[in-house]
């Protein structure tokens, strides 16, 4: 069995569906697991959507609807398919779903942002079948339970490996591949929550988990992992084969190729991750694997724009030892903020955390009760793995640094 995860990108119009059954072609006599996105950029519509006054509703829900129905009628011949019921039902649900009061405003966005993967692997299932393979539509949501939480929600292990591995088992008797839904899950309790944005990685991951997949392969607008990103660098290089620990490192610090929790279920099972185009897809891509030879001597390059370093000292000029520390962390969890960067000394603590304005300006106000609080904005976080001095040099140019820490231990 293997897994395969389609994004946004590889789905966004009628062509992009008929090159992902393609490729799913060239694997005849392999159970698949097809995790998908939703098509294109709607996850952010449809996040839009529980924004807007309720008579701008109409005509965008009209607008998502359009944009589905062209890839729908490009891709199917016959008006009498069973794929037009299906999408209605699911935006008649989607249109009840946002007229309904729900209180809660965490519940109301997992129950809206969903629809977008629910659409998708409607259509690429039914494609599918149109096509004449043997496949099968599963919820995520029956089959990944996560802890009564809607929005950015933890799975519950046990439970779900068990509903994935008997659902899944099944359905294969009778399919080769299976179609489910990325980034979407549904709750102990049985609302629908959300694994976090650009979740569907990890979702693809957990499933790969599950049944013990031979590989799981993420398909993806580039040609695998590359050492920096191609908006800001003219010279990226592919890293072929990198190890599970030097992934995680580089997705913590905002590659944004894939999503942080995604190696951790593979990693524990070994299942190696293959990263391949969906654009040329017989080119061989990066593996992720176990083995640390593997690490990639290439220096990778990762930008964090939008930073602040806050430094934080004691008012009468006394060491910031445990018991102080122990307090600033409180109060970065409790302003839910994760540090990208720290560092210490006798008398400071310096934080760098990602700008996220308001949250960012009230947690400095509410430290000042306290502490000397001091912060510079507008930092960029420069990561640089397998660094060496020249490429320290090249990079920072005439920047100012104002921190800098380096890691010798490898
Ligand atoms: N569609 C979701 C998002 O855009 C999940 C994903 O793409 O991984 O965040
Ligand atoms: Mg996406």
């Amino acid at each position: 069995m293997k897994v395969f995860k389609f994004g946004g990108a590889s789905v966004k119009s009628a062509e992009a569906v008929r090159n992902v059954a393609e490729i799913i072609g060239e694997y005849q006599n392999q159970k698949i697991v097809l995790v998908i996105s939703a098509m294109g950029k709607i996850t952010n519509a449809l996040e839009k959507l529980l924004n807007l006054r309720s008579s701008e509703i109409d005509s965008s829900i009209a607008d998502i609807e359009r944009f589905h129905l062209d890839i729908i009628n490009n891709l199917f011949s016959d008006s009498n398919s069973p794929i037009y019921p299906r999408i209605n039902t699911a935006f008649e649900q989607l249109r009840k779903i946002i007229a309904a009061d729900i209180e809660n405003q965490q519940k109301r966005y997992a129950s809206v942002v969903g629809f977008g993967e629910l659409f998708s692997t409607i259509i690429v299932n039914q494609y599918l079948q149109y096509l004449g393979f043997k496949s099968i539509w599963v919820a995520a949501g029956d089959i990944i339970t996560t802890e009564n939480k809607c929005v950015d929600a933890e799975v519950i292990w046990d439970k779900s490996i068990q509903k994935i591995k008997s659902e899944l088992h099944s359905l294969f008797v009778d399919n080769t591949i299976i179609v489910t839904q990325g980034f979407i899950a549904k709750t102990d309790n049985g609302d629908d929550s959300t694994l976090g944005r650009e979740g569907s990685d990890y979702s693809a991951a957990i499933i790969a988990n599950a049944i013990d997949a031979e590989d799981l392969t993420i398909w993806k607008d580039v040609p695998g992992l590359l050492n920096a990103d191609p908006k800001y660098f003219d010279n990226t290089q592919k890293i072929d084969i990198i190890s599970y620990r030097e992934t995680i490192e580089l997705a913590y610090y905002g590659a944004s190729i894939i999503h942080p929790k995604t190696i951790q279920p593979l990693k524990k099972k070994t299942i190696p991750l293959y990263i391949k185009s969906f654009i040329s897809p017989h080119e061989s891509g990066t593996i992720v694997q176990q083995d640390a030879f593997a690490d990639s001597l290439i220096p990778s390059y990762i930008f964090k724009k939008n930073q602040v370093i806050i430094s934080i000292s004691a008012r009468d000029f006394s060491f910031i030892a445990e018991d102080k520390l122990s307090i600033i962390f409180d109060k970065l969890n409790q302003y839910n903020l994760k540090v990208n960067l720290m560092q210490n000394s006798a008398i400071s603590f310096s934080i760098c955390i990602d700008n996220k304005g308001e949250t960012v300006h009230n947690f400095i106000i509410d430290m000042q009760k306290t502490f000397k609080v001091k912060y510079n904005d507008d930092i960029e976080l420069i990561t640089i793995q397998n660094y060496n001095q020249d490429v320290i040099d090249e990079l920072i140019g005439n920047r100012d640094v104002f921190l800098e820490q380096k890691d010798y231990s490898r």
